[in-house]
């Protein structure tokens, strides 16, 4: 799970890390009265959106010679204007896609005067089964720019979850920022408490940047994105509620009400599985046949007649989808139990695209002969290699 700029800053904050203050804005009051909040007199005004790349994204409805999501306000009256001409309206930047995000929250904060820009990140690094600490001195701007043409220029720290975060961890993270004295030492506080909250909030992703030495020279995070382990979201509950539902994509919010877990990808045939495993060779084997899946869709273990219904209304609610392509393995869930569902569900939403299942497993002369007598144009298929040709043959042959 994702969450915006302001929400991220007031965690890192509860870690003792530097911040600029600001106070997030809905409307253009709010935002002013933000603003009054502030010494001034330099403001960042800031569309909180999900993606980066604010500050050199383009406004959809503005003319294209105008500022960015974030802006630097040298009054309130400009807090205002900028404000105006934030919110509600469409950002594109090149992590949203050609379609933009729509701005409804600003985040207004202090200037910062900044003598230098630097980059650092945490992921879990599952390959070294550690934490990795990326940094470099290359803050600002496009670290994948950085990371292709100047990869000398960024550095990697594994830390051992085991041990923890060391003192030698902030050494190396001063040293390949290349600061000494009291920011070196700033530094090796900052990383540590980066750590600390990173593990303690059970994040996936922590990014800073840019990180900045201000002029008066202290270390301030002046953005950051972060993201979380959903599977441990239960036990923050203050971090669930940041979740806003209006950033993700609503056919995923709607597949986790019923426990789906599903993921919209661009291509054309849907796609329903149980398990996993199973729905990543579905995938890979409608790519071997030349076509590409419209979604990831894993229906779980369980899958009961509504889940299976919900899946399908997911599916078909995605204007891309021009084919579905069924894939179970009946284990402790039989197959006539699923076959019911599919029957019913197919009933309830009125499929008008091609269909082909194939079953397998516990009971599945059963659950085939329940699709071929249930009167619906469901194509059955005899197995993964079988399934995958005859749907992406009935979607070419639709198109
Ligand atoms: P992003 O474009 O979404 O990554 O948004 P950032 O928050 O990283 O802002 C983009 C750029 O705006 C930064 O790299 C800074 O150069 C500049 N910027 C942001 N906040 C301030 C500030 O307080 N003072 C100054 N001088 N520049 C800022
Ligand atoms: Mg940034």
């Amino acid at each position: 799970m994702n969450i915006h700029e302001y929400q991220a800053k007031e965690l890192l904050a509860k870690y003792g890390i530097g911040v600029p203050t600001g106070y997030p804005a809905l409307t253009v009051e709010e935002a002013v009265e933000a603003a009054k909040k502030l010494p001034g007199p330099l403001y960042v005004v800031k569309a909180q959106i999900h993606a980066g790349g604010r500050g050199k994204g383009k406004f959809a409805e503005l003319p294209a010679d105008a500022k960015g999501g974030v802006r630097l306000a040298k009054s309130i009256e400009d807090v205002q204007a900028d404000a105006r001409d934030m919110l509600g309206n469409t950002l594109v930047t090149v992590q949203t896609g050609e379609a933009g995000k729509q701005v409804n929250r600003l985040y207004v904060t202090d200037g910062v005067d900044i003598a230098k820009e630097y980059y650092l990140s945490m992921v879990v690094d599952r390959a070294s089964s550690r934490i990795a600490m990326i940094v470099s001195t290359e803050g600002g701007m496009d670290i994948e720019e950085v990371a292709h043409s100047t990869p000398e220029k960024i550095t990697t720290i594994t830390i051992d979850p085991a041990t923890g975060f060391m003192p030698h961890h902030g050494r190396s993270v001063a040293f390949a920022l290349k600061l000494s004295g009291d920011l070196a030492k700033a530094a090796q506080k900052l990383s540590k408490k980066l750590y600390e909250a990173f593990t303690a909030l059970d994040c996936d992703m922590l990014e800073i940047n840019p990180l900045v030495e201000t002029a008066g020279g202290e270390l301030l995070v002046l953005d950051t994105k972060m993201s979380f382990d959903s599977n441990a979201l239960y036990r923050h509950p203050d971090v669930e509620a940041m979740r806003d539902e209006t950033e993700e994509d609503p056919m995923e919010v709607e597949a986790s009400k019923y426990d789906l877990a599903y993921i919209k990808l661009d291509g054309d045939i849907g796609c329903m599985v149980n398990g996993a495993g199973l729905a990543m060779t579905t995938m890979d084997i409608i790519k071997l046949n030349g076509s590409f899946p419209a979604n990831f869709l894993d229906v779980g273990g369980g899958a009961t007649t509504e889940k299976v219904t919900a899946a399908f209304k997911i599916i078909l609610s995605d204007p891309a989808v021009k084919g579905i392509l069924v894939n179970i393995f009946g284990g402790i869930m039989r197959c006539d139990t699923i076959a019911e569902g599919i029957v019913i569900a197919a009933k309830e939403v009125e499929l008008d695209v091609p269909l082909v299942v194939r079953l397998e497993g516990t009971n599945v002369q059963q659950g085939k002969d329940i699709l071929a007598n249930s009167g619906l144009s469901i194509i059955p298929a005899d197995d993964l290699g079988d399934a995958a040709k005859k749907i992406v043959a009935q979607v070419k042959e639709a198109a």
